[in-house]
């Protein structure tokens, strides 16, 4: 009986925690002319061969410049 609290603790523990070990937000980055675009800006959607959807702030490492339309 002890065993299976402890079982049902730690299940408890881990559900709780899951949420805080989801990833920033994704954005679009264009690899040409290094834009940054939310997932729902209209340039991002029609943007299908050079961007690439990675983390925002993995975008700016790598001289990201945020769309002027959407804001990045
Ligand atoms: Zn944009």
């Amino acid at each position: 009986m002890k065993k299976f609290l402890i079982v049902f603790i730690i299940l408890i523990f881990e559900c709780l925690t899951f949420p805080q070990a989801v990833p920033a937000e994704p954005v679009m980055f264009n690899v040409q002319t290094q834009k940054v675009h939310k997932i729902t800006c209209p340039h991002a959607k029609k943007c299908t061969k050079n961007c690439i959807k990675i983390e925002r702030k993995d975008a700016y490492v790598q001289g990201g410049k945020p769309c002027k339309t959407c804001g990045g």
